[in-house]
């Protein structure tokens, strides 16, 4: 892993998170160029990639907003200096405590996933004596070429309103007092590297937006959600993701009306590869089948490989000597726990460092304290200077 303070971290408790600052920065600055060619373009962090609050300040300081999809990510973009205003809030199953704290905020929008929810946020907006912007998440039956537990935009998933009952739910909307429908919202999965499937969402928006012209209603704000995927398997050769052909899709396939804003909210594009877990290796245990190396992190520590099938590069740091293939392992007492199989890497000694590469986003933010592990910790590269 180019750039890392060997020598620095050796003597740190591992496991640790490691973030390439400088990366993030230079993510974040390719962003930043397309939204300057797309001045109707805004983008909103989504947080539940990953709430670290010096990740956050980064971010927040590049002059993005967020998406927030809990109470608990409102509060944590607040203390990081996020205007109110700045931020949207979508989920299925707001409680009444968030929704207040989202109107007391002054947030954007509630991006609103069914009728009961539209009714709740109308009588506590009301109650406040103020209006609640929401934008309507529609379902839009479009599926994504990904893990089936991170689709989200088909019609047999929980998510959004569906397609059918959109002009009724925004009918209804109208008709409150104390809300102001000011958007469309959609979000079809993650970990998503077809741009053709962002096609397909833009598509069917033209469709729904035609649909509602005919009855004369336009909106202010179109919001696409995030999904933009990663390279998990070359991540040195491709550090930052594609955005130029992200924007450029929507560019030129969804059709903003005049005065539109179009809004993102890429999560795992944004800090997956700027982030690594860092972890030691315990013991290399020999069984008449395979050859284990066990290391001092697991699931706890990143939940991707167990809960999703997921891949992560791994790099012994320590040593460059000739392969070897092991099966890598965590600590913790699940069969489930296991980070690669069959994996070649350069023969792996007792306390060798091994980088989990591309581990950003949904790596530190879903650790847990199962086996009361402690949380692993986050430096920063400029930690170490
Ligand atoms: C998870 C989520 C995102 C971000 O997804 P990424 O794949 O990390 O870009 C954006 N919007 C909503 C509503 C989400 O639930």
């Amino acid at each position: 892993m180019k750039g890392f303070p060997i020598e620095k971290a050796t003597n740190l408790r591992t496991p640790f998170y490691y973030y390439d600052t400088e990366l993030l920065r230079r993510t974040l600055q390719a962003i930043r160029k397309e939204m300057e060619t797309h001045p109707d373009y805004r983008l909103h962090y989504a947080v539940k990639a990953n709430a670290n609050p010096r990740i956050l300040e980064i971010i927040r300081k590049e002059g993005f907003g967020a998406d927030c999809v809990s109470g608990g990510e409102i509060e944590a973009c607040i203390r990081a200096g996020f205007s109110g205003d700045s931020i949207v809030f979508a989920g299925v199953g707001k409680s009444d405590w968030e929704i207040e704290l989202g109107i007391e905020k002054n947030i954007a929008f509630f991006n609103v996933e069914s009728i009961p929810e539209l009714e709740v946020i109308n009588q506590l907006a009301a109650t406040r004596q103020k209006k609640a912007r929401v934008a309507f998440r529609i379902n839009p039956n479009v599926g994504a070429h990904t893990h089936a537990n991170i689709t989200t935009g088909l019609a047999e998933n929980k998510f959004g309103i569906d397609m059918g009952d959109m002009e009724k739910v925004i009918g209804i909307a109208a008709g409150m007092e104390h809300v102001e429908p000011v958007g469309l919202h959609f979000h079809i999965g993650s970990q998503i590297l077809e741009m053709d499937d962002f096609k397909a969402l833009c598509l069917r928006i033209n469709e729904l937006q035609d649909r509602l012209e005919k009855q004369g209603i336009t909106v202010k704000n179109i919001n696409v959600g995030g999904g933009l995927g990663i390279d998990y398997s070359c991540p040195d050769e491709v550090p930052v993701p594609d955005f130029s052909s992200y924007f450029r899709t929507y560019a030129e396939h969804l059709q903003l009306r005049p005065g539109q804003l179009l809004h993102f909210e890429l999560g795992r594009a944004v800090v997956g590869q700027c982030g690594s877990l860092i972890t030691k290796v315990l013991y290399v245990k020999q069984t008449t089948h395979k050859q284990f190396a066990i290391v001092d992190a697991g699931m706890t520590d990143l939940i991707r490989p167990a809960l999703y099938g997921a891949c992560h590069r791994i790099e012994n740091l320590s040593n460059k000597d000739a392969e070897e293939t092991y099966d890598i392992v965590g600590p913790i007492c699940e069969s489930s726990d296991v980070f690669a199989k069959a994996y070649r890497l350069p023969r792996c000694r007792r306390n060798d460092l091994l980088a989990l590469r591309s581990a950003g986003a949904y790596g530190e933010i879903m650790a847990m304290q199962y086996n009361c592990r402690p949380l692993p910790p986050a430096y920063f590269t400029e930690d170490f200077a």
